[in-house]
């Protein structure tokens, strides 16, 4: 599978923690991540995360294009949903591409325990 990686800045120790716990079931699978997101899974993790953009300069869009392209099969994507960012728009569409696409998504840790037995 090919899997999308996001952590806004608040959720990013909590993403990188969950990748590592599970890093057996990732290592089989090819991953994309928006740049920092992806560099601190690398560093933490040694796994290979193709890096995109960072979110706010273009990373949640490049993403997206790859969800309606049909290149991304499952969405972990730890949203902080108490923190205005300057990208909203592009988390928005990001999210609607996913529903388009009607790929799995899980914006926080239950629904990422629930999705990545699915590995
Ligand atoms: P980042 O982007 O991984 O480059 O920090 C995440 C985001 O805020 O969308």
């Amino acid at each position: 599978m090919r899997i999308g990686l996001i952590a806004h800045d608040n959720k990013k120790t909590l993403l990188v923690d969950f990748v590592e716990c599970h890093q057996q079931q990732f290592a089989a699978h090819i991953l994309y991540a928006t740049g920092h997101t992806g560099q601190q899974i690398m560093t933490r993790t040694g796994l290979d995360v193709h890096c995109l953009l960072s979110g706010p300069m273009g990373g949640d869009q490049q993403m997206g294009s790859r969800i309606a392209e049909g290149a991304i099969d499952m969405l972990f994507f730890f949203r902080d949903p108490l923190f205005a960012h300057p990208h909203e728009p592009d988390v928005t569409a990001l999210l609607r591409l996913s529903d388009v696409r009607g790929i799995p998504i899980a914006t926080n840790p239950a629904t990422a325990d629930a999705l990545v037995h699915l590995l």
